[in-house]
């Protein structure tokens, strides 16, 4: 998963993501796919978690396409997401080396807010 976001073809990108979505994915038909484009919410935090949420659709989506419809597709997601989550923030230096990529790869593009924790500042000021 760490190796899917840190290929050059894999970008990532804040932005506001239509309706209720925190984050958004789209790749392409190959399987792994050829390009993975990742879209989230500034104001969502914490970021790591909706960005292994959003790579796991693409890791599973071979696996689920045509067998279990988005509602079903969504509970798996969400449940592998929670134990990814967890088996990454109990860790501070796995952690930091999640945090350390995401911020590279922002920074990969042209607008975007400037650094992770720009992003977790405003959201606990937000939040109080
Ligand atoms: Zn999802």
């Amino acid at each position: 998963m760490f190796s899917l976001l840190s290929r050059p073809t894999t970008t990532l990108l804040l932005g506001t993501c239509k309706g209720e979505t925190a984050a958004h994915v789209a790749f392409d038909d190959n399987f792994p796919p050829a390009y993975v484009h990742i879209k989230v919410d500034a104001n969502n935090t914490p970021m790591v978690q909706f960005v292994i949420h959003e790579l796991i659709h693409v890791i599973l989506s071979e696996l689920v396409l045509g067998k279990f419809d988005e509602t079903l597709e969504e509970v798996i997601v969400v449940s592998l997401d929670s134990y990814m989550w967890a088996f990454v923030s109990n860790s501070k230096p796995r952690l930091a080396k999640w945090n350390a990529l995401i911020e590279k790869k922002l920074a990969e593009e042209p607008v975007k807010l400037k650094s992770i924790e720009e992003v977790v500042d405003r959201s606990r000021e937000k939040s109080q």
